[in-house]
């Protein structure tokens, strides 16, 4: 009966209540039946997570990079049935998705490359002092240990990138953690062929089987019961506020408590300053409208507001927007679920009192599409309203009408975190800007000027967080290879001796690290 399965360590499973996937783009329920989950099947392979963790979290740089690079090997070979699928479950077009396979492969070689390197271990040596007065020092000697087994829940609107061998099962594995995810039910068929790729990487490297097992399902008891296993020491997740809130609650209140590291709601101020608008208000209308209707709006980084001083050159720019927005052909939604989320919050935005409608994108034809959407209010409606600064999944933002820079600056500061936001900045703008920055960066994980949020780059640098509810923990990024700090923790040793030491502390350094000794970065040769 069931073509699709449950991927548990190195062995598969046909069981659990049968679920399809359905194509957005007509509304038709897949053939294929896809296995679901239950508690009895996280219990087993949360045991296999465990019982590989100390081999698998011990491994040389090497050797934990080699395995990455295979993943990403495996997941090019699945050829062109990846892209087809995923197209079939989520209604991305083919460029999209293509161009998301090579991001998503990009990131495990980032990630093995940054492993290598070990500079994520913090290899930090502080030897013993015997001879210090009053009293000696003892030999001191911290390095990184991964947590312990992670869970991981993809994304609806990364069906690659941000799913099963996405950034957060990425940074987990590179940290050294067993990886245990829930896959998302939408897209269960892409699901599984990146797990049997990951499932075969562990195989062919020769290590543990409990390093990865892949459970579907979209009964939302099998997350709860995935989160609340005793093994899994921190938990990645992607998706709604909802969601993230929930599995949240379920890990603060276990008996041993565990970080959840959500990535879940923002809106994504726009700012754009007098000066700008003067400059090239027109370019500016057109520049968002892009920006704001990309994949139907469906990401995270959306600009979902826009915050402007009032004046001739800011109706110059909603013109332009509004010209731009009435062309936008709607586009498939990932799901009916997330499509009837975006009718329901544009709703309740044409209905606001003091909230007009600048422009709507061309009437759909056909299921699940989205038909873009763009508002404007003043400052005292959107104060008075917190429906207003609401995340709206989808092609749908709001204009701000400010008073003042003074103004300006307040909004913001009424902001909850968010992702990103960006200034839009022009001759003269100067001030206004070195006055906004202060209260932006208490606000966002990306500050980004002259440029449109969408478009995350995996790079070091890169910062994908921000403060709650952008993400549950505003000290974390999830995208880029400081997402592996999520993963791992400190240990100290005290006067434990030479050959007892994880090698990254040993005296010989047999990994060839660049350590820190005695507060100076002795670097590798
Ligand atoms: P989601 O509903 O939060 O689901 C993400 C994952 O978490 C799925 O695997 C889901 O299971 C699981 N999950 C959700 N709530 C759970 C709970 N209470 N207990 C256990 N597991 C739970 O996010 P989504 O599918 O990406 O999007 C759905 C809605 O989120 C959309 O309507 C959209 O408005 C909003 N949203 C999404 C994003 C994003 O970046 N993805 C951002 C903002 C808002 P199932 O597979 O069983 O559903």
């Amino acid at each position: 009966m069931f073509n699709g399965a449950i991927l548990i360590g190195a062995s598969e499973r046909h069981s659990g209540t049968p679920f399809h996937a359905i194509n957005p783009a007509t509304g038709e329920k897949g053939e294929v039946a896809f296995s679901s989950a239950m508690p009895a099947e996280v219990e087993e392979a949360a045991a296999l997570a465990e019982a590989a963790f100390e081999t698998f979290s011990t491994l040389s740089p090497d050797a934990r990079a080699t395995f990455l690079e295979t993943v990403a090997d495996n997941i090019m070979g699945i050829g062109d049935l990846l892209i087809e699928t995923a197209m079939a479950e989520t209604g991305l077009p083919r460029p999209r998705l293509e161009g998301e396979r090579g991001r998503t492969v990009g990131q495990l070689r980032l990630f093995a490359s940054y492993v290598r390197l070990g500079d994520w271990l913090d290899a930090t040596i502080d030897r013993a002092m015997p001879d210090r007065a009053p009293l000696p020092r003892a030999d001191l000697r911290r390095v990184n240990h991964s947590v312990g087994p992670v869970a991981v829940f993809g994304a609806s609107n990364f069906p690659l990138a941000f799913s099963v061998a996405g950034g957060d099962t990425a940074s987990a594995f590179a940290a050294g953690s067993p990886v245990i995810v829930k896959g998302h039910s939408a897209h269960p068929g892409t699901g599984e062929l990146v797990a049997r790729a990951i499932q075969a990487a562990v195989a062919s490297c020769g290590l543990p089987e409990g390093v990865f097992s892949y459970l579907p399902g979209a009964d939302r008891s099998l997350g709860g019961a995935l989160v609340a296993d005793h093994r899994i020491k921190a938990v990645g997740f992607t998706g709604s506020r909802g969601g993230g809130t929930a599995l949240m609650k379920i890990a603060a209140e276990r008996k041993e408590p565990i970080p959840v590291y959500a990535e879940m709601s923002s809106i994504n101020p726009v700012v754009l300053l007098p000066g700008a608008l003067k400059d090239r208000a027109e370019a500016l209308g057109a520049g968002f409208v892009a920006s704001l209707t990309m994949g139907s709006g469906q990401f995270c980084t959306n600009p979902g507001l826009v915050i402007a001083l009032d004046g001739p050159d800011l109706d110059t720019f909603v013109a332009s927007a509004a010209q731009a927005l009435s062309g936008a052909a709607p586009q498939v939604m990932l799901t009916p679920g997330i499509h009837q989320a975006y009718e329901k919050g544009v709703a309740a935005l044409v209905g606001a009192d003091g909230v007009t409608t600048v422009a709507r994108g061309t009437e759909p034809e056909g299921v699940n599409r989205g038909q873009a959407a763009f508002f404007a209010t003043d400052r005292a409606t959107f104060e008075s309203n917190p429906v207003l600064a609401e995340e709206v999944f989808g092609s749908s933002s709001v204009l701000i009408r400010c008073g003042s820079i003074e103004e300006v600056i307040a909004t913001i500061a009424g902001l909850e975190g968010q992702l990103t936001a960006t200034l839009q900045i022009g001759s003269g703008d100067e001030a206004h800007a070195a006055a906004l920055l202060p209260t932006l960066s208490r606000k966002v994980g990306r500050i980004l000027t002259n440029g449109w949020p969408t478009g995350v780059e995996v790079t070091h640098a890169m910062v994908h967080g921000g403060p709650f509810p952008s993400t549950a923990d505003g000290r974390s990024t999830s995208v880029g290879t400081l997402a592996m700090m999520r993963f791992l923790r400190p240990v100290c040793y005290q006067d434990v001796p030479d050959a007892l030491l994880p090698p990254a502390l040993q005296e010989a350094n047999p990994w060839g690290l660049t350590r820190r000794i005695e507060g100076k970065l002795d670097c590798a040769a």
